[in-house]
């Protein structure tokens, strides 16, 4: 079956992309844009110079700074009702992934209506709503290039995926300079979760032979610059490469998919309020683990892509090399378990059956190489506690 990719149209990579913002608004014919961000970039100055960037450009930006980590359904009301009320013209998602999934759910429900959860997987959202501009401040998520936005219901505790053509950003400026005041433990986190969708996107089911390209050239430079960013963040060349390599692994995990560990993740930060980086990280090892003897050649490929394994290495070994990294790198990361992270025991496994359900429901785990049943995610859970 053919492949179906989706990107931004306009994609603008390197040192000082974000200061293209005008000309580029400009020559789309848009006018009116909702910058939607949180107080960190207001904090760090960031917003106030893009709107210089777009005043010099003759664009008078609103902006909506109340986003939160791991965005809520209630944390983007009000952002919502901006845009309903307002007449804008577009919304700029600016900062980690966080505003970015935010202005991606404020540009659909400002312009057609409805509630979050009308939206939900395994609805595919194709329609489109206000064009959404996405400007990454963390190498990380990826969400400039997907067309996933998750956003969690408070009240009943679920990160919902939603996902579709509605969500692509139109545009998407990766500035890594944006990145270099990204404090050490965002940045493992964050790295992190970019390494996990280049590999979960080259292992997937629905991995094709161009996420394939992707996912392996985001190894290279994620699998070789991760420490270096976390130790010294002002290390340009570092940052350059993870923020290269956290959209290119965007670009394979949107269009073929994450799996198993992305599936239950998000029931551990939903219900504990793990950022969704270091729940992924927390389950990165045991979960390849499981999954290594469904496709060993192909996780062996990761390994050699990480830079832990060589061809010299049979299948085999460049498997256990991966998992040792992936282990090491959680200790010099400094990941804590879920136990040392402060989750209540008897409610994590009093719990279980409902985050096992979460994560089928999701549909992620159906993508893993090998489909676990919930007894099995159960299991895995313990495990990894
Ligand atoms: P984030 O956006 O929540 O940011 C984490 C913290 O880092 C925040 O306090 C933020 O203010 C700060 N920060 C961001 N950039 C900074 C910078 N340049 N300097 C200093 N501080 C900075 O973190 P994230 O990991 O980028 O995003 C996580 C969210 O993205 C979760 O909600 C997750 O579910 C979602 N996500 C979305 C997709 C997608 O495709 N849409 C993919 C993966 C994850």
């Amino acid at each position: 079956m053919p492949a179906k990719i989706l990107l931004p149209r306009i994609l603008q990579i390197g040192a000082g992309a974000s200061a293209e913002l005008g000309t580029i608004l400009n020559g789309m014919g848009l006018k009116a844009p909702l910058i939607i961000t949180d107080k960190v970039m207001v904090q760090l100055g960031y917003i106030e110079r893009i709107k210089q960037v777009l005043n010099s450009a003759n664009i008078i930006a609103d902006v909506f700074d109340d986003t939160v980590p791991e965005p809520t359904v209630a944390s983007i009301q009000a952002g919502v009702n901006k845009v309903r009320d307002g007449h804008f013209d577009c919304v700029i998602g600016f900062g980690g992934g966080s505003p970015i999934d935010s202005a991606k759910a404020i540009a659909i429900l400002g312009y057609h209506g409805g509630q979050m959860g009308d939206y939900k997987f395994p609805r595919l959202v194709d329609e489109l709503g206000l064009p959404i501009i996405a400007i990454p401040t963390t190498a990380g998520t990826g969400s400039e290039v997907t067309k996933v936005t998750v956003i969690t219901d408070e009240k009943t505790d679920e990160k919902m995926m939603c996902m579709g053509t509605g969500f692509m950003p139109s545009v998407a400026l990766v500035d890594y300079e944006l990145s270099i005041s990204v404090p050490p433990r965002t940045t493992a986190d964050t790295g992190i979760d970019a390494l996990t969708h280049a590999i979960e996107a080259y292992v997937s089911k629905k991995a094709s032979p161009y996420t394939d390209t992707q996912a392996l050239a985001a190894m290279r430079l994620l699998g070789p610059n991760l420490r270096k960013a976390y130790h010294d963040g002002s290390d340009n060349q570092a940052r350059e490469k993870m923020m290269l390599g956290a959209t290119l692994a965007g670009m394979a995990f949107s269009n073929a998919s994450v799996a198993l560990v992305h599936g239950m993740s998000r029931p551990i930060g939903a219900f504990y309020h793990v950022p969704h980086g270091l729940s992924n990280a927390m389950l990165l090892p045991t979960v390849t683990e499981f999954s290594i003897p469904a496709v060993p050649e192909r996780y062996a490929d990761c390994a050699r892509a990480i830079g832990v394994a060589d061809s010299n290495d049979n299948n085999d070994d460049a498997n256990r090399k991966l998992m040792t990294e992936l282990r090491d790198l959680n200790i010099e990361l400094q990941v804590p378990t879920p136990k040392a992270f402060g989750i209540d025991p008897k409610h994590f496994m009093d719990n279980l059956q409902t985050m096992a359900n979460q994560a089928l429901a999701s549909g992620s785990p159906d993508n893993n190489p090998s489909v676990p049943s919930a007894e099995e995610i159960i299991q895995l859970y313990k495990n990894l506690w």
